[in-house]
């Protein structure tokens, strides 16, 4: 199979994944695609494959030598399109101008300007209808058409740990990977846009809930009774810092960000994410949202404002700076095939972080995927093809 092909075949198992179930992962379709995967990498002559009850496969290609390396790519799509039925079309050679999905629904490269660089690849987009599938089967079929290659040309490499992973778009399945199952020193998740990024750093993330209470009178009678619980909600978000919230910030700014806000004159629930790169600065952000409570409190005579801070992921920058071999074996494999790469901050978590932590190493790879979680979703084929040679350079001894 070549790498468009495999391509192809990974996109027409439909594996979006949904709401978090106990025990197992979250849609049956993603153990299909992994029991499917099994199979061709024991047909590639892969061992000690297996999967675990949440579908997250293992498997290794014995090398040469003590160094394993891990490889992850991701099994689910999001839920936020539609990946049943998709229905991908090559465009051999990109002539640069608008690309017609169906009827009155445009790929564009004057609202998506990354087509603007791609004019004469190979492109693979949808009929405008589902999301492509590219994030992350872009990053499986590279890495089989990476092993495959490897194999067929009997080079000689390292170690090989080969880990496909459920649920990446909710956020849950990187919990279920056995760490005593992957004996690499490090990895790299393959899941991502422009070929040429190298993403090493990703935000530090807290979870922030507040409770506001109030007093809720009849509005009839409620002179210097009432307290409102609304009314003090919007004056704590208000006391934030304005321009601090995703709509006003890029880069490696952060924000206070609030996903939800609910209750009545009794009582109000606001769910809050804080990001920020440095810890210094969320530590500060955590700060400033206390110290607003405690003066709103102060003013009202009792505690009507509560904060709970819930840590969720931290920036893997500080665990890749104390093991620069991970950056410097890949940025190596570029250099020496001529070819540029960008390091790109993340504005988000990656599973690889999470495994950082846990003791894998693992900064994030592109693929050649664009536009992911939507139907103007599409991959570069030159690119894919890129990272097979960027990743065998790298894995060859
Ligand atoms: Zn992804």
């Amino acid at each position: 199979m070549t790498l468009v092909e495999r391509f192809l075949k990974y996109v027409s198992f439909p594996t979006t994944s949904g709401e978090d179930r106990e025990g197992k992962c979250s849609t049956d379709g993603q153990y299909v695609l992994a029991e499917e995967l099994k199979k061709e990498l024991s047909e590639l002559g892969l061992t000690d494959i297996s999967s675990n009850e949440y579908g997250i496969v293992y498997s290794t290609l014995k090398g040469e030598g003590n160094l394993t390396i891990a490889l992850l790519a991701h099994m689910d799509t999001s839920p936020s399109a539609s990946g049943e039925n998709i229905k991908p079309r090559i465009i051999e050679n990109y002539d640069g101008t608008d690309i017609e999905l169906s009827q009155n629904i445009y790929l564009k490269p004057q609202e998506f300007e990354t087509l603007k660089d791609k004019k004469g690849h190979k492109l693979i987009v949808t009929d405008g209808k589902t999301l492509l599938g590219g994030d992350d089967k872009a990053g499986i079929a590279i890495i089989m058409t990476v092993l495959d290659e490897l194999i067929k040309e009997n080079k000689k490499h390292v170690n090989i740990e080969v880990i496909f992973t459920t649920d990446e778009e909710i956020g849950t399945g990187v919990h279920h990977v056995e760490m005593d199952k992957i004996h690499a020193a490090y990895g790299y998740t393959v899941d991502g846009g422009s070929s040429k990024y190298i993403n090493k750093s990703n935000f530090n993330a807290i979870n922030m809930e507040v409770t506001i209470k109030g007093r809720s009178v009849h509005p009839g009678s409620a002179k210097n009774k009432m307290i409102n619980a609304n009314t003090y909600a919007m004056i704590y978000d208000h006391s934030l810092p304005q321009f601090e919230r995703p709509e006003y910030t890029e880069k490696r700014e952060g924000f206070f960000h609030l996903c939800e806000m609910k209750g009545s004159e009794e009582e109000v629930h606001l769910s809050y994410i804080l990001r920020d790169f440095s810890k210094s600065d969320l530590d500060h952000r955590c700060y400033i949202a206390k110290k607003t409570a405690e003066e709103i409190n102060h003013s009202l005579g009792y505690e009507a404002v509560e904060v709970t801070l819930i840590p969720c992921y931290n920036n893997m920058e500080d665990i890749l700076e104390k093991n620069p071999q991970v950056i410097k074996r890949i940025t190596d494999a570029y250099k020496s095939l001529n070819l540029d790469y960008e390091f790109e901050d993340i504005r988000g978590g990656t599973d690889g972080a999470q495994l950082s932590f846990r003791g894998l190493p693992c900064p994030n790879l592109g693929t050649g995927d664009y536009n992911c979680h939507g139907r103007f979703e599409y991959v570069d084929v030159n690119e894919m093809e890129t990272m097979v040679k960027v990743l065998k350079q790298m894995l060859i001894k």
